[in-house]
């Protein structure tokens, strides 16, 4: 039964927030952005226990996702979530380049039809996403991968549509999920990718697709959160066409 604080705070405005077409579009123009900041440090990261190209990879590949978006118009979020995995898979090289673009191609699958996403929605097309990018790379949990930090956020998302959380509350803890998941790689063993060659060597450097996967929960909360507290505030001038909801 759902308490009768829960039903009230249901009815209040910040619940009315659900994530659309532009919302993907403005989620997107800030991981470029955001990726555009960090590209030295997951550079840094990649040259510790890869071969020094994931800031590249993933810089070259949100720019694209940038120029495409912005040269369409506003088509739904399948579609989108379509662009986006085949912009990646055709202009990002590396291993980072097909997982995330399983990761968008399966969200996309998740939200065909859909016009908005409330978070049970969201949480779906996480939770999509991960299953792709496990189906292509067969990592696991604790291989210190971008999977730590996509199963954290998918199950983070996934709790908090159980407790009935507003989609901002639920945004805000999945991104501290999301960066605790990405900090837990640290410790841990690499035994997908690159950085398994390293074996124990791989022990103590935080895991850069662990880490750019964070960057995008970062992303996903800053989107909502943004237009909900202040729907004025103009992010960059290049977001400015899409920065209502
Ligand atoms: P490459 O390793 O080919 O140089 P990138 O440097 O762009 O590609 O990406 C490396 C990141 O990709 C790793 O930090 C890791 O998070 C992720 N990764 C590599 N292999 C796998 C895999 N099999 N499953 C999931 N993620 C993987
Ligand atoms: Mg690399």
């Amino acid at each position: 039964m759902i308490a009768a604080n829960k039903i009230s705070r249901r009815m209040s405005p910040v619940f009315q927030i659900r994530f659309s077409g532009k919302t993907l579009r403005r989620w997107m123009m800030l991981y470029a952005e955001c990726i555009r900041e960090h590209e030295q440090m997951l550079t840094d990261l990649d040259a510790a226990i890869g071969d020094a190209d994931h800031g590249a990879n993933m810089s070259r590949g949100m720019e694209a996702v940038e120029e495409k978006l912005g040269m369409l118009p506003l088509i739904d979020i399948a579609g989108q979530f379509r662009v986006i995995s085949t912009t990646l898979m055709s202009s990002v090289g590396g291993a980072a380049g097909p997982l995330y673009g399983a990761f968008f191609l399966q969200a996309s699958h998740a939200t065909v039809h859909k016009q908005e996403l409330g978070l049970s929605d969201l949480a779906s097309a996480v939770e999509a996403g991960l299953r792709g990018v496990v189906q292509l790379g067969k990592a696991a949990v604790g291989d210190k991968t971008m999977v730590d930090t996509l199963t954290a956020a998918g199950g983070s998302l996934r709790s908090s549509c159980n407790h009935f959380e507003a989609l901002p509350d639920a945004l805000k803890a999945c991104r501290q999920a999301a960066h605790r998941a990405a900090e837990g790689t640290v410790p841990l063993v690499a035994r997908k990718g690159r950085a398994s060659y390293l074996g124990e060597r791989s022990i103590g450097t935080q895991d850069p697709g662990a880490t750019s996967a964070a960057l995008l929960f970062e992303s996903l909360a800053q989107s909502v959160l943004l237009a909900s507290l202040n729907p004025s505030i103009p992010i960059t001038t290049r977001m400015q066409d899409s920065i209502l909801l």
